[in-house]
C-alpha cells in the first residue's frame, strides 16, 4: 500500500486543487534495436489503427473548442488522416525498418519538406510532431506525450511543458499543474496562473506519482502531495470555497481607506478576456501579445492583429487596455522574430531590441494597434518590454507618438533602466515594473531555473530597492507606476507595492480576489509600515517574514499566509 508522500517545489500563486493525476510522458523515441515486424499487415493495421484513434481524439476535441485551438485540432487531425503517412511507412516497413522507425522517418521527412515550404505549412510542424510523437509512444505502450487528451477533471504532472504546450490545456479538465523543472517565472508558471489554474513548478520527483492516484496542489505552500489524507482534501476543499467567495467581488482596488490602487489582469489571449472580466472590472494592465503567435512561423498580418487587439479593446471599453508590444526572445522564442544564434539569448535580441533586427514587426504591431484603438472607446496604452536606456525609451515613445498611440509607457525589467527611471520618464507617460525579469537581471539567475527560485525572488532587497526607486522616481514626475510581475498577484507583495507608492497591480485574474482582500483591509498608512520593514530585510526571507507580521492576522487566516 502506497502512503502520503509530500513533494517540494514552488508554487505559482495561491491556489489549491485535489484530483487524479495525469503523468505527461517526454518526446519518445524508436528504440535502435527496433524489432521488423514478421506480419506485415498486422503491424500496418496496428499503424493505421492508432492514427484513426488519434484522428478522432484530435477531432472530439476540436469540437469541444472554438476559434484558433479548434482549427489546430481539425487541422491535426487531417494531417493524422493523410494517405502519404500510411503510404510511406508501409513502403519503409516492408524495407525492413520496425513500425516506430518507420513513422518517425517519415515524420521527419515530411516536417523537413512543410519547413522548407516556409509560411503556413511549416506552422503545420509542431502539429505533426505531435502526431509522431503519440503514434510512437501508442505503439511503445509509453505514457502519451505532451498535454494528454482528458476524459476527466485531472492533476496534470510532467516534467517541463513547451509553451505550445500549455497553450493546449482543455482548462474544463485540468485541476492543477505540477512540473519538475521549470522556474516561478517561466512561460508554464504564468500560463497556469493567467488560467487561475493551482501549480508548483521545479518540484522533483512529481512525475513518479502513478497516474490516477489521488493527488494535491498545494500552490500557496509550494508542495504536492500524494495520497494525501481526508484532512488534506478537507483543506483544500476549505480553502476553494474562500476563493470562490473573494473572486464574486470584482470591484476597484483601494485600501482600507480609500486609496485607490488600480487591480488590472494580465492576459495572453482573446480568450482570457472573458475570465478577466469575471474577476477584473478595473482592466487590463498587460496583455502579452506575444502569445498570440507562440506557434507560428511567419509574422501576422497588420489586418490579422488588428482584429485580435480590437476584440481586447472593445470587451473593455471605457476602460484601461495596456497593450505591450511584441517581447520575442529567450524564454518565448518567436520563430519569426528570434535571431536563430545567440549564445546567451536572455542577454541578446530580445523584448525591445528585437526592433533593431525588425524594425518592420514594431512599426506593423503599431499600425495594427492605432487602427484598433481608432474603432474602439477603450483608453489603450502601449508599453515596450526590455528597455534598457533612456534613449531607447524616447525612441520608443517617438515611434508609438508617430503611428497614432497617444499614452506611451515603457516596462522596467533591467536595473540599469530602473537606475534611469527619472530620466526614462522624460519620455513616457508611464511606467509597468516587470519584477519577473527584473529579478532575472538583478540576481544573474535564470528565471526558468528551479534550482535559482531562491535568487529569483521579487523579495530580494536588491530586487525590492530597484522597485522603490522606480517608484519613486514616478511619484515625483506624478506619473503612474504600476507592476505586472508575478509579484503583484502576491497579496503581502501587493501591500508593500503599493506602500511604496505603485498606481496599479496587475495580475492574473484568479488573483485578484486575494488581492483586493488584502488592500481593503489596510490603511494606506499600514501598507507604508509593511513597505519600509520589508526595504529595511538583509534576505528576501527576512523580507517577507518581517512583511508578514504586520498583516492583520484575520487577513493571514483568511489567506492562508503562512511566513
Ligand atoms: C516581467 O518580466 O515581469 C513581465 C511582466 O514580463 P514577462 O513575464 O512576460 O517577461
Ligand atoms: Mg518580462
Amino acid at each position: 500500500m502506497r502512503s502520503r508522500t509530500t513533494f517540494i517545489g514552488t508554487g505559482v500563486g495561491r491556489g489549491s486543487a485535489v484530483g487524479p493525476a495525469v503523468v505527461v510522458g517526454g518526446r519518445p523515441s524508436p528504440p535502435a534495436d527496433e524489432t521488423v515486424p514478421a506480419d506485415l499487415d498486422e503491424v500496418m493495421g496496428l499503424l493505421e489503427g492508432t492514427l484513426a484513434v488519434l484522428a478522432d481524439s484530435f477531432r472530439t476535441r476540436a469540437e469541444s473548442m472554438d476559434g484558433e485551438i479548434a482549427e489546430i485540432f481539425e487541422a491535426t487531425a487531417m494531417m493524422a488522416e493523410d494517405p502519404t503517412l500510411r503510404v510511406r511507412s508501409r513502403e519503409l516497413i516492408e524495407s525492413g525498418l520496425g513500425p516506430a522507425t518507420a513513422i518517425d522517418r517519415v515524420t521527419q521527412q515530411m516536417a523537413d519538406a512543410l519547413s522548407a515550404a516556409g509560411g503556413y505549412l511549416a506552422e503545420r510542424v509542431t502539429d505533426l510532431m505531435s502526431i509522431r510523437d503519440r503514434v510512437i509512444a501508442r505503439l511503445l505502450n509509453l505514457p502519451e506525450p505532451g498535454i494528454p487528451i482528458l476524459s476527466a477533471p485531472s492533476v496534470i504532472l510532467a516534467c517541463d511543458l513547451a509553451p505550445a504546450d500549455t497553450a493546449l490545456i482543455d482548462l474544463n479538465l485540468v485541476l492543477g499543474i505540477a512540473t519538475e523543472q521549470g522556474g516561478p517565472t517561466g512561460h508554464v508558471a504564468i500560463i497556469a496562473g493567467q488560467y487561475g489554474i493551482p501549480c508548483v513548478i521545479g518540484a522533483p520527483g512529481v512525475t513518479g506519482i502513478p497516474s490516477g492516484s489521488s493527488t494535491v496542489v498545494d500552490a500557496a505552500r509550494g508542495i504536492v502531495i500524494s495520497d494525501p489524507s481526508p484532512e488534506d482534501v478537507a483543506a483544500v476543499t476549505r480553502r476553494r470555497e474562500a476563493e470562490l467567495r473573494r473572486a464574486e467581488d470584482s470591484g476597484a482596488g483601494e485600501t482600507a481607506d480609500g486609496h485607490k490602487v488600480e487591480v488590472l489582469a494580465n492576459i495572453g489571449a482573446e480568450r482570457d478576456v472573458d475570465r478577466a472580466l469575471a474577476t477584473v472590472h478595473d482592466g487590463i494592465g498587460l496583455f502579452r501579445t506575444e502569445f498570440l503567435y507562440l506557434d507560428r512561423r511567419t509574422a501576422p498580418g497588420v489586418d490579422e492583429q488588428a482584429d485580435r487587439y480590437r476584440k481586447v479593446l472593445r470587451a473593455y471599453a471605457g476602460r484601461k487596455v495596456v497593450v505591450r508590444t511584441l517581447d520575442a526572445g529567450a524564454d518565448k522564442p518567436l520563430a519569426f522574430a528570434s535571431l536563430a544564434t545567440e549564445s546567451n539569448p536572455a542577454l541578446g535580441v530580445r523584448g525591445y531590441r528585437t526592433s533593431r533586427v525588425h524594425p518592420e514587426l514594431l512599426s506593423d504591431q503599431l499600425t495594427a494597434l492605432a487602427r484598433a484603438a481608432e474603432d474602439c472607446d477603450t483608453e489603450c496604452w502601449v508599453m515596450a518590454p526590455m528597455v534598457s536606456t533612456p534613449q531607447e525609451a524616447a525612441e520608443f515613445a517617438a515611434t508609438a507618438r508617430a503611428h497614432g498611440l497617444a499614452k506611451v509607457g515603457v516596462m522596467i525589467e533591467v536595473p540599469s533602466a530602473a537606475l534611469q527611471a527619472s530620466r526614462i520618464l522624460e519620455h513616457v507617460d508611464f511606467l509597468s515594473l516587470g519584477t519577473n525579469d527584473l529579478a532575472q537581471y538583478t540576481m544573474a539567475a535564470d528565471r526558468l531555473s528551479s534550482e535559482l527560485a531562491d535568487l529569483i525572488n521579487p523579495w530580494q532587497p536588491a530586487v525590492l530597492h530597484l522597485v522603490a526607486t522606480t517608484v519613486r522616481a514616478g511619484l515625483a514626475a506624478a506619473k503612474p507606476v504600476g507592476v505586472c510581475g508575478e509579484s503583484a498577484s502576491d497579496p503581502v507583495m501587493a501591500l508593500v507595492l503599493s506602500g511604496l507608492g505603485v498606481t496599479s497591480l496587475s495580475m492574473s485574474p484568479a488573483a485578484a480576489g486575494a488581492v483586493r482582500f488584502a488592500l481593503q483591509h489596510h490603511s494606506l498608512a499600514e501598507c507604508r509600515q509593511i513597505a519600509s520593514v520589508a526595504l529595511e530585510a538583509a534576505s528576501a526571507t527576512e523580507a517577507y517574514s518581517s512583511a508578514v507580521a504586520e498583516i492583520d492576522p484575520e487577513v493571514r487566516a483568511e489567506l492562508d499566509i503562512v511566513s
